[in-house]
């Protein structure tokens, strides 16, 4: 079977995509099991630059099928902040735990209906000759708490819209139906289930 390369040390964000792409008919593997790969600076200043960035220079590093995800998340009341500094929001190397608390304290006496935000993901994949990007969003809201344990990042604060549960509080298999990174990622999955048929 052809290896296919996701740009990404966050193993969160592999164990997501595997499941979301699992029955393509590729070896996926990611940085993580592929030591010496350049570390790709990530300054862009969108998350569209910032993950074609990722894809083309693990590609060019590589010479393997590669896709990359770039992630945010946008809270209407902050002016889509966090965004592309959602990793960092609380210094070069925060925790997850640093970044939300932060957020958390942002919307401290926010009301409920201004409490609005969505997670954007976009994904690109580059091969000989391709490249495609396909994007995805997930709407909701910021709890006044953190709620859960499962998943990573701003799980633990954020409420899609429909469901009563965090993300972390909601099984993985929930969240790889509805989350940003699940409609980014299925369309990847059209394109890949097309390509190696
Ligand atoms: P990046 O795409 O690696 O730049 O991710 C930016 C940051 O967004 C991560 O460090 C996480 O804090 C957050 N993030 C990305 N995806 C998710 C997700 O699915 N849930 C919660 N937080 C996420």
């Amino acid at each position: 079977m052809k290896t296919l390369l996701l740009a990404t040390r966050n193993p969160g964000k592999v164990k997501e995509i595997q499941a979301i792409l699992s029955g393509v008919p590729l070896t996926i593997t990611s940085l993580l099991d592929q030591p010496g790969l350049p570390e790709v600076v990530e300054d862009g200043a969108t998350l569209e630059e910032n993950a074609r960035k990722k894809a083309r220079e693990i590609f060019e590093a590589t010479g393997l099928p590669t896709l990359s995800d770039d992630t945010g998340l946008e809270v209407y009341h902050l002016g889509m902040k966090p965004g592309v500094i959602s990793a960092r929001y609380a210094g070069e190397h925060a925790t997850y735990e640093m970044n939300y608390r932060k957020l958390l304290h942002e919307m401290a006496g926010v009301p409920a209906g201004q409490r609005g935000a969505r997670f954007r993901c976009v994904a690109y994949y580059i091969d000989k000759e391709i490249e495609e990007r396909k994007d995805g969003t997930c709407e909701g809201t910021i709890t006044d708490s953190p709620r859960g344990k499962g998943g990573f990042g701003y799980d633990p604060v954020f409420l899609p819209e429909g469901y009563m549960e965090t993300f972390a509080e909601l099984s993985e298999s929930v969240k790889n139906q509805i989350s940003h990174r699940a409609k980014a990622f299925l369309q990847m999955k059209n394109i890949l289930l097309t390509r190696f048929a």
